[in-house]
């Protein structure tokens, strides 16, 4: 159990364990990075040194690319019974659990989000172990019995081969889960590059991996900056598949970059998602909706409802709603049982969301609550409400990744459609209304991968989830996600004689 919160011992030096110290696990060997870079990762909540890191550079990503390879082409991983990748899939779920207090702790010092929401991540991650594991021992190609007696086709699906994976800072342990055990499930190797700010987590998942009996070489970790290791990875011939998650322009810099390869690529990147409020709605559940979610994971969030769109009739009352809740939300040391809003995860994003706001207020937004950086130590900012947005404005339609929520009006239900499916992104959504007609209609017409009705930010491994336009390419999660990292090869048998092509004149 993790003891309660004291803020006189909390991240107090004294009292708090040496920093954790991480290295790169390549070939099932963890290792210093060849030219002994380091790299040091401070809480953006407290400023306290949390993590000292071996820092790979391009020669430790081509050897861990070259052990992934090796353990890809030679085996055993691929050809291993589903059944059995399933059984460390397991395992590794079991080590994430037995282990989570320790990832909680490492994942709210290193990102600043509090610690019962780490808690609640790395559980939420140990059953997507759990669920790519029942995926192990289901995927399986076709058959075709029909394509008239002298033929039987097979289709199969056969792992892709080695897979970069690339990572965020702001859901480090989820996202790595969204992808890894799918792509071990299918048989794939890996080479994983989690954000260099918040690495602790998936260096810690290499020492579960280890534990649970994953071969040497299947998962290679590196940790290290975007512009080295993450382009080493997108270019190199040797990685079949690149599945990334971050910015979206990052994401298109990697498509370019990966095309001189053409490896598969997936991609999920920005959102700019609005939560559309008609009149009708459940009031109590729309307001409490609309503040968590602009201000759950301090915004920072791909999935964040950066934007309200509310009927013209209620537009008022509901803002002054808005408002008053979000006053009541409670930022502080994600270490404090009562934060429900942590600290923003590094200093250049914190200035990256203050340029957004100011942007917004000389465009002729007002800002209505907050807007500033919180007058006290670590990263912290105000829990920030712009009403007055119009769709022209560059706050509707740029992600700020902040807590900083942008309310709209609208009259029809097809102006709401309109102005939701209005800037480049096609995430998420949300409708509010109590009349099934709007909220189904307003649903099948939003151009985005997920639409809550009467809800948000809620997920089930059972659910696929990706983006439309330059929100991503590709789903995760679901039946289908283990399938993703799969060829699909076809078997042609033909049974009996084969009338020659060549036929001699009569
Ligand atoms: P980012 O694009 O800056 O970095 C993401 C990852 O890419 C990091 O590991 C980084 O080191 C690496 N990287 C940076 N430059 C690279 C390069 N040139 N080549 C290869 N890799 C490189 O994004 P971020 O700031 O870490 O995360 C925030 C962004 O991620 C937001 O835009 C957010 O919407 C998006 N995001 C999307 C989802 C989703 O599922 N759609 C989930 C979480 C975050």
């Amino acid at each position: 159990m993790t003891p309660p919160y004291d803020p006189r011992t909390a991240m107090n030096p004294q009292t708090n364990p040496p920093p954790y110290q991480g290295r790169l696990l390549i070939d099932g060997q963890w290792c210093d990075a060849a030219d002994a870079r380091r790299l040091e990762r401070r809480s953006p909540a407290h400023g306290q040194l949390v993590a000292v890191y071996a820092e790979a550079g391009v020669p430790d990503a081509q050897r861990a690319i070259g052990a992934a390879r090796q353990a890809f082409d030679k085996g055993p991983w691929p050809l291993l019974k589903g059944a059995e990748r399933a059984r460390i899939l397991r395992h590794v779920a079991d080590g994430i659990l037995a282990r989570r207090h320790a990832l909680a702790r490492m994942e709210s010092l290193e990102n600043g989000k509090p610690l019962a929401q780490s808690l609640a991540e790395i559980e939420g991650a140990a059953d997507l172990w759990q669920y790519a594991a029942s995926l192990a021992r289901n995927l399986h190609g076709d058959s075709y019995n029909t394509l008239g007696a002298a033929t039987l086709a097979l289709v199969l699906r056969e792992p892709i081969g080695v897979v970069g994976i690339i990572t965020p800072w702001n859901f480090p342990f989820l996202i790595v889960s969204q992808k890894l055990p799918f792509a071990l499930a299918a048989g794939c190797t890996a080479v994983v590059k989690p954000a260099e700010v918040t690495s602790g987590t998936t260096v810690m998942l290499g020492e579960i991996l280890l534990e649970a009996g994953i071969p040497a070489g299947v998962v290679n970790i590196l940790v290290g900056q975007g512009a080295v290791v993450g382009e080493a990875m997108v270019s190199h011939p040797d990685v079949d598949m690149l599945s990334f998650t971050g910015s979206t322009a990052v994401g298109k810099q990697a498509v370019a970059r990966s095309a001189a390869t053409l490896k598969k690529v997936a991609l999920e990147l920005g959102g700019k998602n609005p939560q559309i409020v008609f009149a009708d709605c459940d009031w109590e559940a729309a307001v409490d909706a609309a503040v968590y979610g602009i201000f759950f994971n301090a915004g920072q969030c791909c999935n964040s409802g950066s934007r309200i769109l509310v009927q013209d009739a209620v537009a008022d009352k509901f803002a002054e709603a808005v408002i008053a809740r979000s006053r009541q939300v409670r930022v502080g040391d994600p270490f404090d049982e009562r934060t429900q809003v942590g600290a923003i995860t590094t200093e250049r994003q914190l200035h990256t969301i203050l340029a957004h706001v100011e942007g917004a207020r000389q465009a002729g937004a007002t800002v209505a609550l907050g807007g500033a950086r919180l007058d006290r130590p670590g990263l912290y900012m105000e829990p920030t409400v712009l009403t007055g947005v119009t769709r022209d404005m560059a706050i509707a339609r740029q992600e700020v990744f902040g807590p900083v929520l942008s309310m709209l009006r609208f009259g029809t239900l097809d102006e709401a459609v309109d102005l939701a499916n209005s800037t480049l992104y096609g995430l998420s959504a949300a409708v509010w209304s109590q009349d099934i007609n709007t909220c189904i209609t307003a649903a099948r017409r939003i151009e985005a991968g997920t639409v809550w009705v009467n809800t948000f930010l809620e997920g089930h491994a059972e659910l696929p989830f990706g983006g439309y336009r330059e929100s991503g390419i590709g789903r995760e999660l679901g039946r289908f996600a283990a399938e993703d990292y799969t060829e699909t090869k076809t078997v042609h048998l033909h049974l009996g004689a084969r009338t020659d092509w060549y036929l001699p004149p009569a």
